[in-house]
């Protein structure tokens, strides 16, 4: 078996969606495609949610019937045959019936689920009925609302997924290609929900995890995983092969390329992920495995939206249990922290998630003086940063004599160095790097 996901712009019109119906060929290979809404579509309807939040039901119902009306047009595109085009009609009027249903009352966050759920329903059912339809193809369209779900701890339910793919995949023993719907699944309480923005590259993983798949594939706009944030930096280039540590890293610290947890399944099956580009199939693409490289450094990532919290006490001096009872406060208000420095008399950290950020700061200060930071950014380093290339943190530090850095830890890993600075300071940095680590790699890539 082999997952392969398309996202958004890779099934962004009636013509990429027919280019994917010929990169899933594989006769003799079971495969599940996992897609994302149609780009933009995701984007659209979390505007659509805020309207009819905001009480503006008239802008929102405006919105709602352009999108609608999109949707027609993209369906009599794919869909040439009159008879099936009407089929498609319905699929999309259906979907859009379900969205207006929710204008009539104050949107709830369950409504607001709902809405953002039918992205992924509409390119998949419209996928779904061009495959079968028009092109006279076997495929099974697996209702992903029945067997990805979160746990009580809002994470995937990696037991549950598994025996109710299994169910449903043992409906259809001769079936060899089955299309799902990636970002979606059911919660605790079974209500609609979601894995996040980009969560589509995690479905593909957690379905790669459960099937036990040979490889999970996920297909974009871009030929593999850069070197650096190519939205940022000219000239970057696509690194051929990484850990699954190191791209775990570079999505956490925002590669946007995959979700922050989509190598983590992956990793925990050993399962090889490929990053490949629907533009150029040919490209081969990022292999990500257990095997790694010997490049010190081979990639730059950052992310964007870091608070950091200095707690400085002279209690801590010489005291053990200090630093127990500061993470214990993170802890109580579910907060997962990114990045830690610690001297004598102090501990500083980093989190990205501050919506319990005034209660933690007021438990905070029971310990000593506080002080907070906002609008920062991590930039992370991924690398074979093993003690023999020690040259390597000197180079970092040498390329970014003119950049203020706010904390710097090295050593938490083998593969990573993480520094903070100010996001007004975010692209000089990342341009810096690429100049002084990368430059003589770009001209021979
Ligand atoms: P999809 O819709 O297929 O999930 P995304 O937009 O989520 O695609 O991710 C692909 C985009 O990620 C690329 O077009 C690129 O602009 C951006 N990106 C950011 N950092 C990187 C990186 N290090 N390598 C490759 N792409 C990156
Ligand atoms: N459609 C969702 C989003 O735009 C999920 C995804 O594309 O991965 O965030
Ligand atoms: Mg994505």
């Amino acid at each position: 078996m082999k997952v392969l996901k398309f996202g958004g712009t890779s099934v962004g019109t009636a013509e990429r969606m027919r280019a994917v119906a010929g990169l899933i060929q594989a006769p003799t290979e079971p495969r599940i495609v996992v897609l994302s809404a149609m780009s933009g579509t995701t984007n659209a309807l979390v505007n659509i949610a805020k309207l009819l939040y905001e009480g503006d039901t008239t802008a929102g119902s405006l919105q709602i019937e352009v999108l609608r009306q999109h949707y027609h047009i993209v369906a009599r595109e794919l869909l040439p045959e009159e008879a099936v085009a009407a089929e498609g009609l319905k699929l999309v009027d259906e979907s859009f019936k379900s969205i207006f249903g929710l204008t009539r009352q104050p949107l709830s966050a369950t409504g607001e689920k709902v809405i953002l759920a039918q992205g992924e329903l509409l390119s998949t059912r419209l996928f779904h009925l061009y495959l079968t339809r028009i092109r006279g193809e076997r495929a099974v369209l697996l209702p992903a609302l029945e067997f990805m779900r979160l746990d009580a701890d809002e994470e995937p339910d990696a037991a549950y997924i598994r025996e109710h793919l299994a169910r449903q995949l043992a409906q259809y023993p001769d079936a060899e290609l089955f299309i799902t719907q990636g970002y979606i699944c059911r919660n605790v309480g079974g209500g609609i929900d979601n894995l996040k923005r980009g969560g589509s590259d995690y479905s593909a993983s957690l379905i790669g995890a459960a099937a036990g798949a040979s490889e999970i594939q996920i297909w974009t706009d871009i030929d593999g995983l850069h070197n650096n944030d190519p939205r940022v930096v000219p000239g970057t280039y696509p690194i051929r092969e990484l850990s699954f540590d190191e791209a775990a890293e570079l999505a956490y610290f925002g590669a946007k390329i995959l979700h922050p947890s989509s190598v983590l399944p992956a990793r925990e099956h050993g399962i090889p992920v490929r990053l490949l580009n629907t533009m150029q199939p040919e490209a081969p693409g990022t292999l990500i495995s257990a095997r790694t490289g010997d490049e010190a450094i081979k990639a730059v990532a950052a992310k964007d939206g870091l608070t950091a919290i200095r707690v400085k006490s002279s209690r801590m001096l010489l005291a053990y249990g200090f630093l127990r009872s500061i993470f214990d406060v993170f802890e109580r208000f579910r907060t997962p922290i990114d990045m830690v420095t610690t001297s004598e008399v102090a501990v500083s950290l980093t989190i990205d998630d501050d919506a319990h950020l005034p209660a933690i700061l007021a438990e905070l200060r029971r310990f000593g003086t506080v002080e907070v930071d906002t609008d920062l950014s991590i930039v992370c380093l991924v690398g074979n940063l093993v003690q023999e290339h020690h040259g390597a943190a000197g180079q970092v530090f040498d390329t970014l004599r003119d950049v203020p850095l706010r904390m710097i830890s090295y050593g938490g890993s083998p593969n990573n160095i993480s520094i903070l600075i100010n996001t007004t300071d975010k692209q000089r940095a990342l341009l810096a790097l690429n100049d002084g680590l990368f430059r003589r790699a770009t001209v021979t890539p």
